[in-house]
């Protein structure tokens, strides 16, 4: 854990938050500034800065990541109509707090290309 990050101090509980999923590698929470409907971050447990990070031994974390974020989008009830998965990285990519996180957004119409 960093103690100078936001997502390890939710994490950690030492951040509130609204969490609507856990396990021993994902913790899934409500977004602060929801963008959609829905709008979940699927954060690491483990302190990784971005997906730039990811090393080869965290790429069943990825996969898992991904599979935690379709499974409550079936839960959430945006499944059937879809949804998007987002990962922003760096500065261009818009991201703004450095720890392993992809959005989870649904319950409305998504444009393309993104903002
Ligand atoms: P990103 O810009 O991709 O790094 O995503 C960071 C996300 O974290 C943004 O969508 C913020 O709205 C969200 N966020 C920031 N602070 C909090 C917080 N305390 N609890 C929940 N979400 C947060
Ligand atoms: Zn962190």
């Amino acid at each position: 854990m960093s103690t100078d990050c936001l997502f390890c101090r939710i994490i950690a509980g030492e951040v509130p938050s609204t969490q609507i999923y856990a396990d021993d590698s994902v913790v899934a929470i409500r977004d602060i500034a929801p963008q959609a409907p829905t709008h979940v971050l699927l954060l690491a447990r483990q302190h990784i800065a971005s997906v730039g990070e990811v090393g080869k031994a965290d790429r069943d974390l990825m996969g898992k990541i991904v599979a935690v974020g379709a499974e409550l989008a079936k839960r959430e009830g945006i499944a059937e109509d879809g949804y998007r998965l987002v990962v922003n990285v760096g500065r261009n990519g818009g991201q703004t707090v450095d720890h392993l996180h992809v959005h989870l957004l649904g319950g409305r119409h998504m444009t393309w290309p993104p903002g």
